[in-house]
């Protein structure tokens, strides 16, 4: 993921090449980041990686079945609000009822258009996940434009580095709730593997800088013995 935009990221889950394949290139033409898995064990040891923002998933997989793999993620705190949108050649309706019992957001069934599932990609994020439909946001005078990407504090143009920016959207689409360091580098880095957590108070001490001349810094608020939050009002 690069850390200075907030592409979408979306992980295909399906084990036929050429859909996969298919799959792939339309989200990338759509303007999406794309990342693969041919199988749920794949798939649940990427998103144990990198948390994407979406999953379409196909439901018929070698091993474990994609209903299983999303009874799992709603199963874990971790991945319980991950958007799903269930891929299959089934049209029975007690199976369309099993997918979105287990915990898709959405249907579609093969043979489908690429154009439609795009449509739905898009309107799923933009139900589950409305800070990734690029609009700006603003709390009192502070404002951050993904689109842009322009922050305007006061009146001024604010200049930040691409993660004080990425965490800069993160805390203002999610204000008033507390984030552990962990829940940050998943949601803000896309990694709680690989990188330390000291590094997320290196960016949020940049970040508190950045924002000290309008006054916004103490809006980033540490929470002792737990991580950071963002005031909101
Ligand atoms: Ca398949």
């Amino acid at each position: 993921m690069t850390l200075a935009t907030v592409t979408p990221s979306i992980l295909v889950v399906e084990d036929e090449p050429a859909i996969q394949e298919l799959l792939a290139v339309n989200l990338k033409h759509a303007g999406f980041l794309v990342a693969r898995a041919a199988s749920a064990e794949d798939a649940w040891a990427a998103i144990g990686t990198v948390l994407p923002d979406l999953v379409v998933l196909d439901w018929m997989l070698p091993g474990q079945s994609g209903v299983a793999l999303a009874r799992k993620i709603r199963a874990e705190e971790r991945t319980r609000e991950l958007p799903i949108i269930m891929l299959t050649a089934r049209v029975h309706e007690e199976d369309k009822v099993q997918g979105l019992e287990a915990g898709a957001d959405d249907y579609v069934t093969k043979p489908f258009s690429p154009k439609e599932l795009i449509a739905r990609v898009r309107a799923v994020l933009r139900r589950r996940a409305p800070h990734l439909a690029g609009e700006a946001v603003e709390i009192d005078d502070l404002t951050l434009n993904p689109a842009t990407h322009r922050v305007v504090a006061g009146g001024q143009p604010l200049d930040l580095g691409p993660t004080e920016f990425r965490l800069l959207f993160f805390f203002m689409t999610h204000a008033e709730r507390v984030y552990t360091r962990a829940q940050l580098l998943d949601e803000v880095w896309g990694d709680h593997v690989f990188i330390e957590e000291r590094t997320v108070d290196v960016h949020i001490r940049r970040l508190r800088a950045a924002l000290e001349s309008s006054g916004h810094h103490e809006r980033v608020e540490t929470v002792r013995g737990t991580g950071y939050r963002f005031r909101g009002a």
